[in-house]
């Protein structure tokens, strides 16, 4: 691989496949990150905004280890946030 590697890959976050990063290729690590990236989604179409900590899910990933890092979950901040949302929005319905 080139020297602009890491530049290469930083500019595409929503590659998953670890084998694009030249780590073996893993099911359970690309399933993890794909999960995770779909809950970010998730948490925006619900009317979440991104979140400065980053161990949570709605952290904005700079890259693919940010991903890695922060994992599916909200915390609890979102959790309290997201649970509010989704409530007025069934209420809406
Ligand atoms: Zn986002
Ligand atoms: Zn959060």
């Amino acid at each position: 691989m080139k020297n602009e590697g890491w530049v290469y890959k930083a500019m595409r976050p929503m590659t998953f496949a670890p084998e694009f990063y030249g780590d073996p290729p893993n099911q359970k690590v690309y399933r993890w990150r794909v999960l995770t990236e779909a809950i970010h989604e998730l948490g925006h179409a619900r009317g979440l905004h991104h979140c400065e900590y980053p161990g949570c899910v709605m952290y904005f990933s700079n890259w693919i280890g940010d991903t890695d890092r922060k994992g599916p979950e909200f915390c609890y901040r979102c959790r309290k946030r997201i649970e509010r949302l989704v409530g007025e929005q069934r209420q809406a319905e």
